[in-house]
């Protein structure tokens, strides 16, 4: 295009590109910045568990309100702390203050299964996870299984014997491992039997327009008899509305996130949420 418009062209976009990297430049900047000065905060949201109706867990979800940029979405941080080799340090911090609120909660004698923790695929070949979150529960004096870890598929697709063995001590501590985003990667299936992978989390996307795109629908059925037959957990993402629980509900899908129960909660709201839990379903 560019060439079609000659000389001129180059004054036409020049600007913008200096604009996006000036704008990656001070993303990265506050990023570093905020990272240093404890400015992110975890929100919880709950997963449901609809055959008992009771919360099956809540996820941490970070959340970063910028003083100078506003709200930043992980979505467009999470890749920058990757960029930047600062990624198992933001991990880190999560699963500290994950852990923290876990020894809340035990405390307070509220009652929820696991907190489950995003952890990058990139950790894997940086950081000593195994490792690292040892030392947390032992600094929080929590037990193994009020921890459950959300990994994607990318965490084994480069390395497979490395994560592997990563998942396996992991597993032996007693902390359970969720495979989330389940059906977006391109690995093959054989690494379900081959990891010790607790839960399949059916991504969002899936969820979006059923029951009545039909294929999604297919690809959902087929999901939730796998997930049965291997004898794995199974959380479907993204529920907003009642005719999707509906569906899932049919197909004996156990448990469900997502706005039409909650969205991510501050952790104040969310203790109050899981006290007065008593949400009739469908
Ligand atoms: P994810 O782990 O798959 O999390 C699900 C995302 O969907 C969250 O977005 C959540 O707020 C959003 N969500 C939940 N229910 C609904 C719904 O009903 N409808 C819609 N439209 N969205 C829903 P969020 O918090 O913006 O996080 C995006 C992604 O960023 C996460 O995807 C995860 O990959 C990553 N992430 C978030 N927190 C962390 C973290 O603490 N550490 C790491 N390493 N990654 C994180
Ligand atoms: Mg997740
Ligand atoms: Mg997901
Ligand atoms: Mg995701």
């Amino acid at each position: 295009r560019s060439k079609e418009l000659g000389r001129n062209a180059f004054h036409l976009y020049k600007p913008v590109m200096n604009t996006r990297s000036l704008e990656r430049l001070a993303l990265e900047t506050h990023f570093k910045k905020a990272l240093r000065t404890d400015a992110f905060e975890l929100f919880y949201q709950p997963k449901i568990n609809i055959n008992s109706n009771q919360i099956a867990g809540v996820e941490a979800l970070i959340r970063w309100q910028c003083n100078e940029l506003g709200a930043i979405s992980p979505a467009q941080f999470i890749p920058i702390a990757e960029s930047l080799g600062l990624i198992v340090e933001l991990d880190l911090w999560v699963i500290n203050r994950a852990c923290q609120q876990v020894q809340l909660w035990i405390a307070q004698d509220i009652p929820f299964e696991h907190v489950a923790i995003n952890i990058s695929a990139l950790h894997f070949s940086q950081g000593n996870l195994v490792l690292a979150i040892k030392n947390v529960l032992l600094q929080w004096q929590i037990p193994a299984n009020r921890i459950e870890i959300e990994i994607t598929e990318s965490s084994f697709i480069c390395s497979l014997s490395e994560a592997k063995s990563v998942l396996e001590e992991l597993n032996e501590l007693g902390i359970k491992i969720a495979l989330d985003d389940f059906g977006t990667g391109f690995s093959a299936l054989s690494y379900l039997t081959q990891l010790p992978i607790n839960t399949l989390k059916i991504d969002a996307s899936f969820i979006a327009n059923i029951p009545e795109e039909y294929g999604n629908s297919q690809i959902v059925s087929a999901i939730i008899a796998l997930a049965k037959s291997l004898h794995l957990g199974l959380v479907a993402e993204g529920v907003e509305q009642e005719k999707q629980l509906h569906f899932l509900k049919q197909l004996q899908c156990p448990v469900i996130q997502g706005y039409f129960f909650s969205e991510p909660l501050t952790a104040h709201e969310c203790t109050a949420f899981i006290k007065q839990y008593n949400h009739p379903c469908i």
